[in-house]
């Protein structure tokens, strides 16, 4: 058998020996990128699919099944071809995303307006958007009013108008007028950037579904060739042999789960929240808990003054020195101190020696004074809160280590916040409140929301021994923050979220970004994700059932080796646009549930 085999091979048993030379030909024209990739992946010790057909399609040509041979060839190549179009066709989504940002932009120097390029736009500059005119940076607006498109970054597809002080961001359109922006973040850091640099990551790394993926394709190809040795061993029928090797095609999982990945990550970039790579895609998932950081993420993070108690001086000068002390704050509580001082053209002093202490307050010296301005843990002397201002919060200030007054501030709930959790506690997750503010307050915003459960009074270290405990009770959980208290806990929760609008490390520690600040991206991007791994699992599942009623088959002799072959091609294209189902749609973009 094995001399006839050879013979056969070399073409000398062949009535027609000019078709075994076309055939030889045929297939090492059309096996070479097969053997290249079968080469690489030998290489790097990994089983994979090329290597198992490069096994099936040798046999099959050794046995003068010429014909079977090309044809699996053919199909190796015709799948090949389908996941790469397939996987251009997501990275297209996403090229599309990137190429979008002008190259030129207006600036306005002094009273003229010039032509620069984009990369020469610094923090600071004046631009100039025309209308029709795409924004090139995050900015607020110093002139002109307008509507602008903003569904490329935060999916709202209704335009917003803005006017003087309003916030743009890179990426959206302007459309009627003409307005003026002195950006505030420009090229990687403008949340457009981010986006960019987001899914350039994305596209690099493997997620843990991916790894799997891999093993498991691995898994499945060993599985075909110790089902193809025993179809011999036992039936010495070398086509049903071929067969074996041929039906079973984990393809459909090697290439459809970054497939998936990568359109799930496209598609919530479009409905604005960005998520770092895939396996905080993954870890997204699969969350069971959501916590959230209560000032600046569940609230507005606009809050504002309503009352000043002053223990004895004149409320206004307590305000000036509070506001002096607070005016390097980024803390949404000190933006609003020093908003209020303003809007009553208050003499603001300078500070010296500022030091803020996370989920605490700030100190500093002003006009030769210590002002402390935080919660009651900074100024102990402080009077107990009145239960009336159970809703708001209420900052202490101390002057030389003295209590001195408080300042009241209404710290209204987002609106988006109320929805956003009813609709994830409708998608079964868990929820509670993790704050570094007093309990009275937290409890207040958790009964509004529905929220299930409240840890207040937490210094960031406490935070984060907070997602610990969680984590050790065996929850998976996001924790959702906007702050430096924030920071630790971000980075340690299972996926860390952060509010666009927030501190710059609470973005650096997070693995996904909601641009706008908007809750409801949230929800979404959790829907998405979830179908992501809905849309995985299948193929897993898909493929190992094909593969095996397939293999069985064979291996009765009840599959021939070319419908084999048509048999691996066909599912593997099922479950590769199964995952393309995924891909955003290019022009409109669109928002999911
Ligand atoms: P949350 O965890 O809800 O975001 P924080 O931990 O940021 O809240 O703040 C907790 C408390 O610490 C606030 O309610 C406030 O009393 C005090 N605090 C924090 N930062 C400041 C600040 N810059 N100025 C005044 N008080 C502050
Ligand atoms: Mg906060």
């Amino acid at each position: 058998m094995a001399g006839c085999a050879s013979a056969t091979l070399f073409g000398l048993t062949w009535p027609w020996p000019a078709v075994p030379v076309v055939a030889v030909v045929g297939l090492a024209v059309g096996c070479w990128p097969i053997l290249t990739e079968a080469w690489a992946d030998a290489r790097r010790r990994r089983m994979s699919m090329e290597l198992s057909m490069l096994i099936a399609i040798v046999a099959a040509a050794a046995i003068g099944q010429w014909v079977t041979a090309l044809l699996i060839t053919a199909f190796v190549l015709a799948a090949e071809i389908l996941e790469d179009l397939s996987l251009d066709r997501g990275r297209d989504a996403l090229t599309d995303l990137m190429a979008f940002l002008p190259q030129m932009v207006q600036a306005r120097v002094d009273d003229t307006v010039v032509t620069i390029p984009l990369e020469q736009v610094r923090v600071g500059h004046i631009v100039v958007v025309g209308p029709g005119g795409r924004v090139p940076v995050d900015g607020a607006v110093v002139a002109g009013d307008s509507t602008v498109d903003q569904s490329r970054i935060t999916g709202e597809s209704m335009p917003v108008d803005v006017s003087v002080g309003s916030t743009v961001y890179a990426g959206s359109i302007n459309q009627v007028g003409a307005v003026e922006i002195t950006a505030q973040r420009v090229g990687d850091e403008s949340s457009y950037g981010r986006i960019v640099e987001a899914v350039r990551q994305a596209q690099s790394s493997e997620p843990p579904a991916q790894r799997l993926a891999d093993r498991l394709a691995a898994w499945l190809v060993y599985l075909a060739l110790a089902g193809a040795a025993a179809t011999y061993l036992v039936s010495r029928d070398l086509t049903a042999t071929i067969s074996v090797v041929v039906v079973a095609g984990a393809c459909g999982i090697a290439a459809g789960t970054p497939l998936a990945a990568l359109a799930a990550i496209a598609r919530i970039a479009r409905t604005g929240a960005f998520v770092k790579d895939g396996a905080h895609l993954e870890a997204l998932s699969a969350i069971d808990t959501v916590a959230f950081d209560k000032t600046g993420t569940l609230t507005g993070g606009a809050p504002a003054v309503v009352r000043v108690e002053s223990a004895g001086g004149a409320p206004d000068q307590l305000v000036a020195l509070a506001a002096a002390a607070e005016s390097y704050s980024e803390h949404p509580l000190g933006l609003a101190i020093v908003a209020h001082a303003r809007d009553r053209g208050l003499p603001v002093g300078r500070a010296a020696d500022f030091v803020y202490r996370p989920g605490l307050g700030v100190t500093a010296t002003v006009a030769g004074q210590t002002v402390t301005v935080g919660n009651r843990a900074l100024v102990p002397d402080a009077p107990p809160e009145d239960a009336a201002a159970d809703a708001a919060t209420v900052v202490h200030v101390g002057l030389d280590g003295c209590y001195a007054g408080s300042v009241v501030l209404a710290d209204p709930i987002r609106h988006t916040a109320s929805q956003a959790v009813a609709e994830l506690q409708r998608q079964g997750l868990r929820t509670l409140i993790i704050t570094g503010d007093r309990a009275a307050t937290a409890h207040a915003v958790a009964a509004s929301l529905g929220i299930d459960q409240v840890r207040a009074g937490l210094l960031p270290e406490q935070k984060l021994a907070a997602i610990d405990s969680e984590r050790a009770a065996g929850h998976r959980l996001a924790m959702v923050g906007d702050g430096v208290n924030d920071a630790p806990a971000l980075a340690r929760a299972d996926v860390g979220i952060a509010m666009g609008g927030g501190a710059d490390i609470a973005r650096e520690s997070s693995d996904v970004v909601l641009i706008s600040s908007d809750l409801n991206d949230l929800v979404r991007a959790v829907a998405v994700a979830r179908r992501a791994r809905r849309i995985v699992m299948f193929n897993f599942a898909g493929t190992i059932a094909v593969d095996l009623i397939g293999m069985l088959l064979a291996s009765f002799g009840l599959l021939s080796p070319v419908f084999a072959a048509l048999v691996h091609v066909g599912s593997e294209t099922a479950f590769i646009l199964n995952s393309a189902r995924l891909i955003p749609r290019r022009a409109r973009p669109e928002r999911d549930r």
